[in-house]
């Protein structure tokens, strides 16, 4: 498998395969048993995190010559899938290398910056995170205040980032940070070591689920990021950014399929298992219905997130295909939680059986990396300028 300007070439299917088939039996065996312990404590296991490196999976996304596995988007959806099917956390705790925390840098990066970066983050050795949102800047992310002021050969970065996935393990962060005047073209983005002076990491967040994963503020003070680590020119942050998340937004949407089918498969062995008046609740027609639905629409996703990832790979842009997959996936797992809860009746509410965490779990992917509305947004402006 070579990389070629960018653009990945697929793995022997064999290779391909047995790489599935390696992350479907670490998911099954290795992760889903520790998925309690990892809501209670609130932190993935060490020996997880190292078997993870070893298996290549920070590295999914990053071209084979940096030391990753160079995995095309439709092979690293279907890898996406497989980690569906266990606790989102665990994905998390590579997710900002594969996605997020690194792609800018792919994208836009000098070749001295990817050799500088690209080799420890594939191999996990180090962690880094995408820090665009601010307090003040959630969906409205071209309104960032952060502030990068040229300074000799540094800029002196200035301001908060909010709910940044992974900052309180990242070595490095993408920080999107104003150079210029008001408004998108007024944003660079930068590579930032978190060891420079003035950075700061505030507590992880309580959160409403996906235990395991952190989301911690993160302050610059003055902190002197060299210019070298600009990532692209001058008023180009947003535009990477957005290329970013036009990706990010595939590889969740994906892992939302993933939950679902991982959803269906426990609500239908429930309903196979349980009887209430003399039969197994999947007797009953009210029953199937909900299942049927599920079934149907997770099918849809799937169809959908394939789709757009194969687009990507012929070279396409997909802001539209992307926002939709985000949107439709990431709604669906939602419909599909809430009828598991209610196929599993009163278990459906009680810790023991893992649905009502895996319910408040799937809750955040309608807020992050652009919410639903914005999705919407962005599908309805696709489709308007491209005239329908
Ligand atoms: C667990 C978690 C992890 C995260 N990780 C990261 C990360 O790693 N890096 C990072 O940069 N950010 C991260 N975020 C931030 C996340 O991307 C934002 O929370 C999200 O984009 C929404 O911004 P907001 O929270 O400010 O909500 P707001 O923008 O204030 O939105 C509030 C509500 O208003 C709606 N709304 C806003 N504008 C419009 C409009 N024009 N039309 C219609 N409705 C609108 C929204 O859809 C939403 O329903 C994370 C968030 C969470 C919770």
């Amino acid at each position: 498998m070579t990389n070629l300007g960018g653009t990945a070439m697929a793995l022997d299917p064999e290779t391909f395969d047995a790489l599935i088939e390696t992350v479907r039996r670490f998911v099954a065996e290795r992760l889903r048993p520790l998925e309690e312990q990892v809501a209670e404590e609130d932190e993935v296991p060490g020996e997880i995190v190292r078997e993870m490196r070893e298996m290549g999976l920070f590295g999914l996304s990053i071209p084979e010559e940096f030391g990753g596995l160079g995995l095309t988007m439709s092979e690293e959806v279907r890898i996406a899938l497989e980690l569906g099917r266990t606790t989102p956390a665990f994905r998390s705790t590579f997710g900002t290398n594969v996605g997020i925390g690194s792609q800018g840098l792919v994208m836009a990066g000098s070749d001295d910056q990817k050799a500088e970066w690209l080799p420890r983050i594939a191999s996990g050795e180090i962690v880094t995170s995408f820090a665009l949102t601010e307090p003040g800047a959630g969906s409205d992310s071209a309104s960032v205040q952060t502030r990068a002021v040229k300074d000799g050969d540094v800029y002196r970065l200035t301001g908060t980032k909010r709910f940044i996935t992974n900052a309180d393990k990242a070595s490095l962060f993408t920080v999107m940070a104003r150079t210029g005047g008001e408004g998108a073209h007024g944003v660079s983005a930068f590579l930032v070591p978190a060891d420079l002076p003035g950075v700061s990491v505030g507590r992880p967040e309580k959160k409403m689920g996906q235990q395991g994963a952190h989301v911690c503020d993160v302050n610059f003070d003055g902190a002197p990021v060299p210019a070298a680590n600009r990532l692209g020119a001058e008023g180009e942050g947003f535009k990477i950014a957005m290329r970013v998340l036009d990706r990010g937004r595939l590889h969740i949407s994906a892992v939302c399929v993933g939950i679902a089918e991982r959803l269906i498969a426990d609500a239908v062995a429930y309903a196979r298992e349980r009887r209430q008046f003399g039969k197994p609740l999947a007797d009953f027609q009210l029953i199937q219905a909900m299942i049927a639905d599920s079934k149907t629409e997770a099918m849809a996703a799937r169809a959908l997130v394939l789709e757009a990832a194969a687009l990507k790979d012929s070279g396409r842009p997909i802001t539209l295909e992307a926002a939709a997959a985000k949107y439709f996936a990431s709604e669906m797992v939602g419909r599909v939680a809430d009828r598991a809860v209610q196929i599993f009746g009163g278990a459906g509410y009680i810790a023991d059986y893992g649905i009502e965490r895996l319910y408040r779990d799937v809750r955040l992917f309608r807020i992050y990396e652009g919410t639903s509305q914005i999705q919407q947004l962005v599908i309805a402006r696709e489709t308007i300028k491209a005239g329908g």
